[in-house]
């Protein structure tokens, strides 16, 4: 039985290959449709396969049909029916994010080690919090060899892009290591799998040298997304068959709110 889903995109991972479904994309939000704000994953999303007019954007609201997947057993999951998708507005960043963080907010839990403890409980598979203090940002080499019909997927025709260039494999793993607030934190090591990171090593890439690159990438992941003037969140979300096992999906990272101004002629003291 499917239902109508609407929601808010949060999250798209870079595509994956899937033995099962072959180039597919997963994509989390927030729904708008329920009396309060609830987590949804959409799975799998043929998304490179879509029409450039289909295809949304982080924080763009969607609304789809979908049912429930018949393996995958967490309780967020969704299986979208790509056909039925119908597009809606998209909420501006703007400074504090007020927007986005009106559904959002709701959504915040305390830490990682409560998702973690929460997922053995009912299963919950998707959340986002802040981190007490990022401690690093690594960047790990990866076997750049990428055959999809060695892993044993089939090549995938495309309906509307035969043409459709390749996925590309991005070389590297990268990860943020953290602490959370709970007290007894033994700090999370978690890897990124966000498509706006792979986007930045693929275009930047053109740009600058190996190196260059790199470093280019850990100051926007690590001092910009996380600096002072951010008010950070992870989005987190763990993988079907490792259920323990949680990456971070994507960052929040609207700025800190602005202090109330203070009135005119304040600092000056009281007239005399
Ligand atoms: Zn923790």
């Amino acid at each position: 039985m499917s239902e109508q889903l609407q929601l808010l995109v949060t999250v798209k991972a870079y595509p994956a290959l899937s033995r099962k479904h072959g180039e597919v994309v997963c994509v989390a939000g927030v729904r708008t449709d329920t009396e309060r704000p609830e987590w949804v994953r959409l799975f799998p999303v043929p998304f490179r396969d879509l029409p450039f007019d289909q295809r949304f954007t982080k924080y763009q609201i969607i609304t789809v049909e979908c049912r429930r997947p018949s393996t995958d057993r967490r309780p967020e999951s969704y299986q979208p029916d790509p056909d039925t998708l119908v597009l809606g507005e998209t909420l501006p960043a703007g400074g504090t994010w007020p927007e986005r963080r009106a559904l959002i907010e709701p959504l915040t839990v305390e830490s990682m080690c409560w998702i973690q403890a929460q997922q053995k409980v009912d299963g919950t598979s998707l959340g986002v919090f802040r981190p007490a203090e990022v401690l690093d940002f690594e960047m790990e080499p990866e076997p750049e060899d990428w055959d999809p019909g060695k892993l044993g997927i089939a090549s995938q025709p495309s309906l509307f892009f035969p043409g459709k260039k390749g996925l590309q494999k991005i070389p590297y793993r990268f990860r943020y290591v953290y602490r959370c607030s709970e007290s007894d934190c033994g700090t999370h090591s978690q890897s990124i799998v966000d498509w706006e990171l792979a986007q930045s090593f693929l275009s930047w890439g053109h740009r600058y040298s190996r190196p260059v690159l790199l470093e280019r990438i850990r100051e926007k992941w690590l001092g910009d997304l996380c600096g002072p003037d951010k008010d950070t969140m992870f989005y987190v979300g763990n993988q079907h068959q490792h259920p323990e096992s949680f990456l971070v999906l994507g960052v929040f990272y609207p700025k800190h709110g602005i202090k109330e101004a203070q009135p005119p002629g304040y600092a000056a003291g009281p007239p005399t």
